[in-house]
Formats: C-alpha cells, structure tokens, sequence
C-alpha cells in the first residue's frame, strides 16, 4: 500500500486525512467528528499544548513520564506541576487532581506509561475527572494501548462519552509497527477535535503514511496476532526477571523497566558495550522494549553477567 501510494508522491494528499479520520472513526464505533489525526500522537500533543497552553498557564502531569511533556510545557510557555509516581512506579490519580488549579490547562497521562509501564483503570480516571473542572483539558496517551490487559477499561468507550473534556491520544506506531511513517489519532468532543484542527500543520500526514494506515485498519487480525506475541515474549521475560530476584512494576506496555538507581548509566553503558541498547533514565532505572525471542535472551543473559538486583 505504501509503494503504492508512493507512485503518486507528485500530488499533494488530502490535508486532512478525511478516509482515515473516517475509518478510525467507524472503528472506534464514535463520529467521524471526534478523530483527528496527526503526524505521530507526539505531533497532536504538540497542537495539544498548542491549542489550551499559553504563558504563564499550568500542565499538570506525573513525573517521571513521557520526555515531550516538559518540552512542549515550555514551548509554549507554560508551568509545568510534577505528580510523583507512587511506590508502583504508577499514578497517584488523587494528587493528580490535587494538582490542577484555575490555570492548569492541561492534564497529560500516559497509560500505559512510559517508561514504567504502569496502567490506570478507566473507573480510576473515572473517579479522578471528577475532581477536576471541565475546563482542564485531560490527555489520555494511549500509545500503548493495544498491550494493555482489557480489565484497565477503554477510555474511548467509557470515558470520551460522558466528559466532553477528555481527549484519548493513540498511534500506529506501536502496535501497528508504522512508527517510521507517522500517524496518530485522537479522540474526544467534536468541539474540542475541530479546536485543536486548527493547529493542524497543513498536510501533516503524507500520502504514504495515510496509506499504510488505511491498510493497517484492514489487517487487524495479524496485528493482534502481533500483539499476542509481544505479550507471550513480555512475560516469559518478566518471569526470567522475576526468579532472578528483580522487582517488577506491573507492566502493561510492550516493554519492562528496571529500577537501577545510582547504577543505571554504568549498567547502561556495560549492556551497549555488549550490544544490547536500551534506554537509561539515569539515577533511576532502564526501560527494555520486547523484541524477537532472540534479542530478549540477548538482554536476559547480558543482564544476569553485568548487574544484579
Ligand atoms: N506517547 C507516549 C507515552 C510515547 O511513549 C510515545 C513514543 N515514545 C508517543 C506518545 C509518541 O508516539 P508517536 O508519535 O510515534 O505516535
């Protein structure tokens, strides 16, 4: 689909994705009015913060999280409020709401999260959008949403409906394994999709990567195929970890973390002499996406010969 979409790169795509948007939609089973697209979910957080966030406003989100939050809090010149994560190296969803003041415009959470791949239950975002006015714009980024166990809820069925102010971020870069050609979606009241449209950098999502879109749409069966292989190969590493003495977060993302503190850059740097490149947040810990059997054995047995628990 994308070379051959690619044959017809002399023309201009359409601006604003109208079959995507449409397709999405129907399968979501919501309007075609409440789905944007963008390029990457990270393009729509941008026009996210580009939309609500001016000077001097605030951005309320845990920390640590996605690293766009902060950049795209000071670009436009806003404030942003930090939650700790708890104990779980998940979300404090009451501090969260504690958090949000007259000039929060935004609330951004990541579920699963990265990088520590904790979840939160739609009923426990539920009970926090009540705490929190319905002016503050509250981000669901679900980039990993097709990993996440279905007991956390779908907070485009549950939560989109009911809180015109909930808008849902997803991607097919994950799952879909279209991370190279850029395209996300978000969901949420038709009022606030047309807003945010309006940031909308023209012809943002080319003609290639609205192609391999449309055909990933039509191929929902070997993706969650995919899907479950990843998910197989996440706990057979979980358990490898577990019995070698690591303390895991409840990992609902298609990656794991490790919390190596004060180790981290050394064990970082020990695991790429080795060739196994994973992503150190220093000071804290490493996140280790899933890969082929074979590259998680790689990691597994390079892990047990540089660090401990
Ligand atoms: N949200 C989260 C939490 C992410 O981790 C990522 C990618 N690392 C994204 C959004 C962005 O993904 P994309 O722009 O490729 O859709």
């Amino acid at each position: 689909a994308v070379a051959e979409a690619a044959r017809g790169s002399n023309r201009y795509a359409d601006h604003r994705a109208t079959e995507a948007r449409h397709r999405i939609a129907h399968w979501l089973g919501v309007e075609p009015e409440m789905v944007t697209v963008g390029c990457g979910s990270v393009g729509l957080l941008q026009q996210l913060a580009l939309t609500y966030v001016d000077p001097g406003d605030e951005v309320v989100y845990p920390w640590r999280s996605f690293e766009v939050y902060p950049v795209y809090t000071q670009l436009m010149g806003g404030t942003a409020v930090t939650v700790p994560l708890n104990a779980d190296l998940g979300f404090d969803l009451d501090a969260v709401a504690a958090a949000v003041r007259s000039r929060t415009k935004l609330v951004l959470l990541a579920t699963p999260h990265n990088p520590t791949g904790t979840a939160v239950s739609t009923d426990a975002l539920a009970a926090m959008l009540e705490r929190i006015p319905e002016e503050t714009i509250v981000v669901i980024d679900e980039a990993y949403r097709e990993f996440v166990d279905p007991g956390f809820g779908d907070p485009v069925a549950e939560l989109v409906p009911d809180h015109p102010n909930v808008v849902v971020t997803r991607t097919f870069s994950k799952a879909h394994g279209l991370a190279g050609l850029r395209v996300g979606y978000a969901v949420g009241h038709p009022d606030v999709i047309s807003t945010v449209d309006k940031t909308m950098l023209p012809f943002s999502v080319n003609a290639l990567a609205q192609a391999a879109a449309l055909a990933a749409l039509e191929h929902e069966a070997e993706i969650v195929e995919q899907v479950a292989a990843i998910l197989a190969e996440r706990a057979r590493v979980e358990a490898e970890l577990a019995s070698a003495g690591w303390t895991l977060p409840n990992h609902q993302g298609n990656f794991v973390w490790l919390t190596l503190g004060d180790a981290t850059d050394d064990v970082a740097v020990q695991l790429e002499r080795h060739g196994v490149v994973i992503r150190p947040f220093s000071g804290e810990g490493i996140r280790v996406t899933i890969g082929t059997p074979d590259e998680n054995d790689r990691f597994l047995t390079t892990l047990s010969e540089v660090a401990a628990p």
